[in-house]
């Protein structure tokens, strides 16, 4: 399978325009046209990753955190050197990965056994538009299906979402153009507008769409950004406590279930017996996110809480670590390249850099 490949499967479940503007994200090392038959999947591109990669034979890593974050001007890092050296393409899925459908926070929620109410924060890096275009009564479903299958009318959990109503358009063909309606004067023609909302990563495949399927010379469509995000897509996520878990048995549960030694419960003037009924969680650094899951939870689990983030927390808080949280969805990297065909292997916790950080 070609990297260009994995790239196009990749935007099915990550589209890479989700990721944050100060982001770094997709294919960071390597040739989008070398083919791929094995990779390894870890949250950093450390040494251990490098090495596992040699020994197994993988052409390619998947990483969460970007091997390159911040622009280079030279390439002495002997890390990327030796990728290179080995032929090894680098993959990061960051933010895009952090407010997917099925996210870094998906699976923490799944690997604590809690079940999913709501997006914590609608926050992402996409851009959401709203967009109309004009369609003569016959070519309404066609230009439709078309549209949809492009990827447009998805909104949250729903797709092939649309409006139409009956309008009756104007026009007069100038010299030169070639009408799919001819006649002399100012024509009028029975159409529909057809509005939809779209995400930005498909804007352009949906225009396309339209130029293809359209019977205008010109087509006429346009379309804005709104202020509100798609709820398909977010950061961190609100669970239900089904369990009736206390403070101190959650943070039993982090221990046991995400394999941190040493989870941390800030109990914020609560007791340890108190039962949350909503839980947000955060994989990664939650820190910012504290006042959002005061709203909307009892309690907040993440990572990189600071002294001062602590100190102003109005919710108990379990830091359960950056690395800890996060490391789940290496597992869920390594099962989405099985499905497209590849053998996939993972780094094991213990053998990641910040594991023993
Ligand atoms: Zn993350
Ligand atoms: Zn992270």
């Amino acid at each position: 399978m070609e990297i260009k490949e994995i790239l196009r499967e990749i935007e099915g479940f990550a589209p890479l325009t989700l990721a944050m503007s100060w982001d770094n994200v997709g294919l960071l090392v390597g040739d989008a046209s070398q083919e791929v038959s094995k990779a390894v999947t870890c949250l950093d591109v450390d040494d251990n990753a490098v090495n596992k990669a040699i020994e197994v034979g993988a052409e390619l890593i998947v990483s969460h955190h970007p091997l390159i974050f911040r622009a280079i001007n030279r390439i002495t890092n002997p890390l990327l050197l030796k990728l290179i050296e080995h032929g090894i393409a680098v993959i990061s899925l960051h933010t895009n990965l952090d407010v997917a459908p099925k996210s870094v926070n998906q699976v923490l929620a799944d690997s604590l056994g809690l079940t999913v109410i709501e997006h914590l924060s609608h926050e992402t890096g996409n851009t959401w538009h709203r967009f109309s275009l004009t369609v003569p009564v016959d070519d309404l479903e066609q230009v439709r299906q078309a549209i949809f299958s492009s990827g447009a009318g998805l909104i949250g959990l729903y797709d092939n979402c649309s409006q139409s109503h009956r309008i009756t358009g104007t026009y007069r063909a100038l010299e030169g153009s070639n009408p799919y309606i001819k006649g002399e004067g100012t024509m009028s023609v029975d159409e529909y507008e057809l509005e939809f909302m779209v995400d930005e990563s498909r804007l352009g495949a949906t225009i396309e769409a339209i130029k293809n399927t359209h019977p205008y010379e010109t087509p006429a469509f346009y379309h804005y950004p709104v202020s509100n995000a798609n709820p398909a897509y977010g950061l961190g996520l609100v669970c239900e406590n089904d369990s009736g878990l206390s403070l101190s048995q959650l943070q039993k549960l982090c221990r046991d279930k995400l394999h941190n030694p040493a989870p941390r419960l800030y109990l914020l003037g609560k007791d340890a017996a108190f039962i949350p009924q909503r839980i947000a969680i955060c994989g990664g650094s939650g820190g910012s996110l504290i006042s959002v899951a005061n709203r909307k939870a009892d309690l907040f689990i993440s990572g990189d809480f600071s002294y001062h983030q602590i100190f102003d927390s109005g919710l108990p808080l379990i830091d359960a670590g950056h690395f800890f949280t996060e490391y789940p969805v290496v597992h869920y990297l390594a099962e989405k390249l099985q499905e497209m065909g590849l053998e996939a292997d993972i780094l094991e916790m213990d053998k990641h850099k910040g594991y023993i950080m």
